[in-house]
């Protein structure tokens, strides 16, 4: 949840808040699910927030809001409150480990050091004794070395359970990284790392003096589609049409969801007329399957993609690339869908800014 709408629950109008939340699920027909509080909640409270806007564009839409619907919401505008949870119980797990790994280790040095003074007590008693006393200063040595033991087989086993924790909080943490960077939709990378790998990758085009292309790539009349068989299935074609995507742009290429039904993919290290192959594979193995319904074997006809294309000039700003790969994925859309444009060269003055 958002710091905003986290005070506004521990506030005066707290209430009135989540009660207007409950009152328009209930009118829209959205069950108050935690995940859906969340997002009405913020609905009700935030009405200028992204989130806001997307929930009014789809009751105006007049589009059922769905599991689905919700689930993707949540990815898209609520990442980051899921993620902070969990990596603080996995900071507080692993706090409490080492505060118990801290005491077992103070514990075990207090024994070796009264071992030790007690060896030296004994070095110090047996001078000059008898056999008898002798005998009792080793007996009491004997004791002690097996206190010590003890102890150190403590201290073993608590750091081999710590050693297990650890290991498992380091796939937790690993598993909350990836997932902070993965679309839930469809698995590809999510905007959040798209903008990160695409300002990484111009680092290193220019870095190493090699080409970079950009690709976009949007569904063809996709609202038209969820009109017409509904979001449920609208979201089995954003997963099928991600999985070609996905298939084509893989390592060392990235393939994100920009947003909606817009993809992305980044092209490191390769010229306009690889990129544009690609492209074109996506655009022809997306159109060439005609697609079923699983559950009835209706016919949903085949999808089409548009895509732009734009090769980055040295130096050039990722903000610029991506303009104009969009200015030509918009030429694709004009000039009648289903193609691939390759964009034209920035205007000089933008390279040189
Ligand atoms: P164009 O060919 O010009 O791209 O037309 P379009 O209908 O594809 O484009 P428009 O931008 O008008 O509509 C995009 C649609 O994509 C509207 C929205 O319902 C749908 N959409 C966006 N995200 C999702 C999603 O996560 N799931 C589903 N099922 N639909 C989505
Ligand atoms: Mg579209
Ligand atoms: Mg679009």
């Amino acid at each position: 949840m958002s710091a905003d709408i986290e005070t506004s629950l521990r506030g005066p109008q707290s209430y009135e808040l989540a009660q207007r939340a409950v009152e328009v699920m209930e009118s829209h027909g959205v069950w108050p699910t935690i995940r859906n509080f969340e997002l009405w909640v913020h609905y009700v409270g935030l009405k200028t927030s992204p989130l806001a806007e997307e929930i009014e564009r789809l009751i105006a839409a007049g589009e059922p809001f769905t599991e689905s619907v919700g689930e993707a919401l949540a990815a898209r505008f609520l990442p980051d409150s899921k993620r902070n949870g969990e990596i603080l119980d996995a900071g507080d797990a692993l706090s409490r480990e080492l505060q118990s790994v801290a005491v077992a280790i103070e514990s075990a040095q207090k024994t070796s050091a009264i071992y030790g003074e007690q060896l030296a007590s004994a070095s110090e008693t047996l001078a000059g004794q008898d056999v008898a006393k002798a005998k009792s200063v080793i007996d009491d040595l004997a004791t002690a070395t097996r206190a010590v033991q003890a102890q150190n087989k403590q201290l073993a086993t608590q750091l081999g359970e710590t050693n297990a924790e650890l290991t498992r909080l380091r796939e937790n943490l690993e598993q909350v990284r990836r997932d902070a960077m993965t679309d839930g939709l469809t698995n590809l990378a999510n905007r959040k790392s798209f903008d990160e790998a695409l300002e990484a990758a111009c680092t290193e085009a220019d870095a190493n003096n090699q080409p970079l292309c950009l690709g976009i790539i949007d569904i063809d009349h996709f609202k038209g589609f969820n009109d017409t068989w509904g979001h449920q299935i609208g979201d089995q074609v954003l997963r099928y049409v991600s999985s070609v995507i996905g298939r084509m742009g893989a390592f060392p290429r990235l393939a994100a969801r920009y947003g909606g039904e817009e993809f992305a993919v980044i092209f490191p290290a390769e010229q306009t007329a690889s990129a544009h192959a690609v492209l074109e594979e996506i655009r022809l193995e997306v159109s060439s399957r005609a697609l079923k319904r699983r559950s009835t074997n209706e016919d949903l006809g085949a999808m089409t993609v548009s895509s732009g294309i734009a090769l980055r000039l040295p130096g050039e700003p990722s903000a610029n690339l991506l303009e104009r790969a969009d200015t030509a994925l918009y030429a694709s859309k004009h000039a009648g869908r289903n193609r691939t444009t390759i964009a034209a060269p920035p205007p000089a003055t933008a390279v040189a800014a």
